[in-house]
C-alpha cells in the first residue's frame, strides 16, 4: 500500500502498553510515500551502550512484535556481556520483491533512522548483509556487513552454530554425557542447524536425523554432512538424502541425547512435547518452545539451554564486527562467553531448583539494571 501512511501497526494507540522497568527507550514508526515504506524501530534498551538488532523484512511486522524481539536481544546482549543494548526494526513488505523497489524502501528507512544513533541495525529475516551495506551507506553505522566493508560474515563462519556447540558442551559435562558417540538430531538445517551438526561431528556426535522446510530424513547410524551439504548447495532438500524419510512431525519424536531446533518459534508445544526423547534441547532457533513445553520438559528432567544463551553467538560476532575486532578474536569471545553463561546459568537453576530460563532470567535483567544503575536515561 504505497499510498497508505499509517505506521505498521495501526492499533498502537496505547504508547505505554508495553513499557515495563526496562523498556523500551524509544518506539518509532516510520513512513515514506514515494518508497511505500512502513516500518518500526523499537529501541528497548541503550544502557550498555548503542543497541545492536537485527532489521526484519517481513509482511507481518508489527510494533508488538518488534517489541518482543527487541526486549529479546536486551537480554541476549546483556547476558553475553556486550557494551550493546537490545533493539529491533522491522520493514512491513514481501522480501522477494523487486530488488529496485526493496533498495528504495531499505534507503528510505536508513534515512528515517539517521538521526536514532542508538540502534545499529543487523541482518535479520529478509534482509542480508548486501542490505546492511545500503544502510552504511546511508548512514554510516550497521553491523552484518559484507566482508569487502569490514564485515565477519557470521552465517558464512558459523558462529551461531559454534556457540550452541559450546553450550551443549557444558552441558553435556553438566549431565556426565559423553559427546562421543552421542545422536543429535536437527530440525532446520540452514545457517544455525549446519554449523553446529558439523562443529558437534567433531565432537564425535552423529546426526541421525534433520528436516529443512521440505521434508526430513532420518538414519540412526548417522546422515552424511558432506551429502546433506552438498544437496542444500544445490538448492535441494536434505530430504533428497539417500536415507529413510520420515514426516516432519514425527522428527520429535526420534531417539536422541541432543535436540536442537534451528527453524521457526513454537516448534515444542504441548501437543508434541511428551514424544520428545532427549536429554538436552539446545535452542539454536529464537522462542522455538512455548512456556508449557518448557514446563514440561523441567518435569520431565529433559535440560534447556534457553535460547538467549545458546544462540548468542551470532550477535558476538556483530559486535566484534562493530569494533574492528578479527575472526579469532570474534570465535575467541564466542566461546568464552557462551561458555561461561551457560556455566552459570546451569549452576544457578540446579542450585534454586528452577528451570534454566528462569535462571538466565534473573541474570541478565540483574545485568540489565546494573548497566542502567549509573544512567538517568536509558
Ligand atoms: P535459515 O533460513 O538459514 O535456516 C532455517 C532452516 O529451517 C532452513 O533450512 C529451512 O528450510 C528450515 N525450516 C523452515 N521451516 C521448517 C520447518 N517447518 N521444519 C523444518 N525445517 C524448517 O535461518 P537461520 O539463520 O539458520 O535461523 C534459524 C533460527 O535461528 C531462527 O529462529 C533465527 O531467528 C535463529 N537465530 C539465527 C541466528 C543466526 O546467526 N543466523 C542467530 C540467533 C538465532
Amino acid at each position: 500500500m504505497p499510498d497508505d501512511p499509517r505506521p505498521a501497526d495501526p492499533a498502537a494507540d496505547d504508547p505505554y502498553r508495553f513499557t515495563d522497568h526496562l523498556g523500551p527507550a524509544t518506539i518509532v514508526h516510520v513512513t515514506e510515500r514515494r518508497s511505500g515504506l512502513r516500518g518500526v524501530v523499537v529501541i528497548d534498551n541503550v544502557a550498555a551502550g548503542p543497541a545492536i538488532g537485527g532489521l526484519r523484512f517481513d509482511p507481518g511486522v508489527t510494533t508488538e512484535v518488534c517489541f518482543r524481539l527487541a526486549r529479546a536481544m536486551t537480554l541476549k546482549n546483556a547476558m553475553a556481556g556486550l557494551r550493546h543494548g537490545g533493539a529491533k526494526s522491522g520493514i512491513v513488505g514481501d522480501p522477494r520483491m523487486d530488488p529496485a523497489d526493496k533498495e528504495r524502501m531499505v534507503r528510505a528507512f536508513a534515512g528515517a533512522i539517521t538521526e536514532l544513533t542508538g540502534y545499529i541495525p543487523g541482518p535479520d529475516m529478509g534482509t542480508n548483509e548486501s542490505t546492511m551495506a545500503v544502510i552504511l551507506d546511508e548512514i554510516g553505522r550497521a553491523v552484518g556487513l559484507p566482508t569487502e566493508l569490514g564485515g565477519l560474515p557470521l552465517d558464512e563462519l558459523g558462529a551461531t552454530g559454534f556457540g550452541l556447540a559450546a553450550s551443549i558442551d557444558v552441558a553435556a559435562r553438566h549431565l556426565d554425557l559423553d559427546l562421543d558417540g552421542a545422536r543429535v538430531v536437527v530440525q532446520g538445517y540452514g545457517n544455525v542447524g549446519r554449523p553446529v551438526a558439523r562443529f558437534l561431528a567433531e565432537r564425535g556426535c552423529r546426526l541421525v536425523a534433520t528436516a529443512d522446510s521440505r521434508g526430513a530424513v532420518a538414519d540412526p547410524q548417522g546422515l552424511d554432512l558432506d551429502a546433506l551439504d552438498r544437496l542444500k548447495a544445490d538448492g535441494r532438500s536434505v530430504a533428497d538424502h539417500p536415507a529413510q524419510r520420515i514426516d516432519g512431525d514425527d522428527l520429535v519424536g526420534v531417539d536422541c541425547e541432543i535436540w536442537i531446533p534451528a527453524a521457526g518459534p513454537d516448534v515444542l508445544r504441548a501437543d508434541n512435547v511428551e514424544r520428545l526423547r532427549a536429554r538436552i534441547v539446545a535452542q539454536g532457533a529464537n522462542i522455538p518452545a512455548t512456556d508449557e513445553a518448557e514446563a514440561t520438559l523441567h518435569q520431565r528432567e529433559i535440560l534447556v539451554l534457553p535460547d538467549f544463551v545458546a544462540n548468542a553467538g551470532g550477535v558476538i560476532c556483530g559486535a566484534v564486527e562493530y569494533a574492528k575486532g578479527s575472526r579469532s578474536q570474534a570465535f575467541a569471545l564466542i566461546d568464552e562467553r557462551v561458555r561461561a553463561n551457560t556455566e552459570a546459568v546451569l549452576g544457578a537453576a540446579q542450585g534454586d531448583g528452577v528451570p534454566p530460563r528462569q535462571a538466565a532470567l534473573a541474570i541478565a535483567e540483574a545485568r540489565v539494571e546494573r548497566a542502567m544503575a549509573g544512567r538517568r536515561w536509558t
